[in-house]
């Protein structure tokens, strides 16, 4: 079937403006050639270290950013183009939960108030009590009392702020949710019943997720698949079960090895990331990952790696699987 969201070679690169007359000295490639899709009801989760661009892509596929070039389809239509009549339109089927519910609420609004002002931007609901209503209806789908609706973000735990949050973006009936990193600023005790409610809510309201994450294990939790990013590209993307039982790519299999086993009897071969996340505004040559890879030869210091379909779901973005250049990486490995 048609995805329900498409996303081709998405780019988003911010102008580095420095000097006197802030003339143009480059760009951060946030978010470099992106492509994936999504459909209807699965959780595609993405994942990778803090500075990567997974935020920046989330807000571009909504347009909160604009993106530079490449297109999003959403059922077919494509977002890119859409003018701001039309974009407000979309937001009712596309939403986002941010990292951060606190600074995302209006702290002079009551929740109420912050809940009616998103059911009357999308005009749901007839009238003040139908809209009552509903935000009656919202707050107990959320985990939250109607006794709470005068009250204000501040009065709320971190926990229940998210789930105000959540209850904005379902209000007005979205198909997609884009949730980026909506547990990373909670309790570790908080975080499963956030992402319990994210489960419950899929499943009750049919939503479909993109769900952004730093954390490999909340996003093994609540993903279907996994994209892995690094350095604004997805380096690979695979079914769950598929890239926990067998990581292709360097980096995947450095960011797995960095998860606790929960068994004390599983030991794990710790690989350790060398170094720090590049610079984005000053990014390696060839692979990107190649100064912290323990497999980097001489051609991944030149040659950007292509998206190698391993299988009909599974792509890669790495040397070692490109036919091109498996003598390079069999020859050295028999000589080591
Ligand atoms: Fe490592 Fe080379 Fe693969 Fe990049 S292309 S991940 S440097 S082996
Ligand atoms: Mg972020």
């Amino acid at each position: 079937s048609e995805p329900l969201l498409q996303v081709d070679d998405l780019k988003t690169h911010f102008p580095i403006r420095k000097g006197l007359f802030k003339r143009n000295q480059g760009f951060v490639k946030a978010v470099d050639g992106i492509s994936f899709q999504v459909h209807r009801g699965e959780t595609l989760g993405i994942v990778g270290e803090s500075g990567c661009g997974k935020s920046t892509m989330g807000r571009s596929i909504l347009r909160l950013i604009e993106p530079s070039s490449g297109t999003v389809q959403f059922e077919g239509q494509e977002v890119t183009t859409l003018n701001r009549s039309q974009l407000r339109k979309l937001r009712g089927d596309m939403q986002i939960v941010f990292q951060d519910p606190y600074a995302s609420l209006n702290p002079k609004m009551t929740v109420g108030a912050i809940l009616d002002e998103a059911l009357s931007t999308h005009q749901i609901g007839n009238n003040a009590k139908q809209r009552k209503e509903l935000i009656v209806d919202l707050l107990a789908r959320v985990g939250l009392s109607p006794s709470h609706i005068g009250r204000y973000p501040h009065e709320f735990s971190g926990g229940q702020r998210q789930r105000i949050g959540i209850a904005r973006a379902i209000a007005v009936n979205p198909s997609i949710i884009i949730a980026d990193e909506p547990v990373s600023a909670l309790d570790v005790s908080v975080q499963a019943q956030i992402l319990n409610l994210f489960e419950e809510l899929k499943a009750t309201l049919g939503l479909t997720y993109i769900f952004i994450a730093h954390d490999l294990s909340v996003v093994k939790h609540v993903s279907d698949r996994i994209g892995v990013m690094y350095l604004g590209r997805i380096v690979e993307l695979a079914d769950k079960k598929e890239l926990f039982k067998n990581p292709l790519h360097p980096y995947t299999q450095a960011l797995m090895s960095a998860v606790p086993s929960l068994d004390p009897d599983v030991k794990k071969e710790w690989i350790i990331l060398k170094g720090d996340v590049p610079n984005p505004a000053a990014p390696p040559s060839g692979c990107p990952f190649h100064p912290r890879c323990q497999f980097a030869k001489d051609v991944c210091k030149s040659v950007v790696p292509k998206e190698i379909p391993v299988s009909l779901k599974r792509s890669v973005s790495c040397h070692m699987y490109d036919d091109e250049y498996k003598n390079v990486f069999s020859v050295s490995s028999v000589i080591q």
